[in-house]
């Protein structure tokens, strides 16, 4: 693809994102923030699993540029794998007085830094609660929330619905070698694929990326 510099991430925000805490190696956070682009005209972005706002600040950095508005839903406690003892534990993020992870003062202060506090919302919440409630169609998905079996599931099974026809199904740390990495969002990767409602578009290096092409949550036939 040529080189575009209308489509370049603004350098402000790119050193803010940089700086940024989090597990987003650059060359996807800037795919991220290209699929954004294109897709904000049409409705928001919603991404499951905030921790510290790097990935956050690739979606916002395109709502600056293009309008439109970014939510991001975490509880805020960490994954299994960010707890105490476990490989991508930080232990300046827990909080002294409950002993529990907490990301969410991290993220406030982050994303106040980039100045990306009008175009990214924070949902606070266990993403299945949050999608439960959920009614307003989505221009585009991204999923890098937990990577337990049953939070991957529900993470598809619950927003996927209100990603609109054409809209962006992005899905983060898929790893079809068992080798590299943990098997569910490949699972879930396989299963929108198996449903028909999906077909891939783009992958770099775990990001898949894939649009839907019918089933959402406003046609008749679903
Ligand atoms: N996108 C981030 C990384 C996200 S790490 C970045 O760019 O750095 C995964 C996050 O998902 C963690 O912050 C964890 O708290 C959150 N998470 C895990 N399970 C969740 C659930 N069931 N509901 C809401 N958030 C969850
Ligand atoms: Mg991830």
């Amino acid at each position: 693809m040529p080189h575009d510099t209308d489509q370049a991430m603004p350098a402000d925000l790119l050193a803010h994102a940089r700086a940024a805490k989090g597990f987003m190696p650059e060359e996807e956070g800037l795919l991220l923030h290209r699929l954004a682009r294109a897709r904000l005209p049409y409705g928001p972005v919603l991404e499951v699993g905030t921790y510290c706002g790097k990935s956050a600040i690739y979606l916002g950095a395109a709502a600056r540029e293009v309008g439109g508005t970014v939510v991001t839903v975490d509880h805020h406690r960490g994954s299994e794998e960010n707890q105490a003892g476990w490989e991508h534990h930080d232990p300046s993020l827990v909080d002294a007085e409950l002993g529990l992870m907490d990301t969410l003062p991290v993220f406030r202060a982050t994303l106040a830094r980039a100045g990306l506090e009008e175009q990214v919302v924070a949902v606070v919440g266990a993403s299945t609660r949050v999608s439960a409630l959920w009614r307003t169609p989505l221009a585009m998905l991204f999923i890098d929330g937990g990577h337990a079996e049953v939070h991957a599931t529900h993470d598809y099974l619950g927003w996927s619905p209100w990603l609109m026809t054409e809209g962006l199904l992005v899905i983060h740390d898929v790893f079809p070698d068992p080798a590299d990495g943990g098997r569910p969002p490949y699972l879930i990767y396989l299963r929108a694929l198996a449903s028909g409602d999906f077909t891939e578009v783009e992958a770099l290096g775990s990001v898949r990326v894939l649009r839907r092409v019918r089933g959402d949550a406003g046609d008749p036939v679903r």
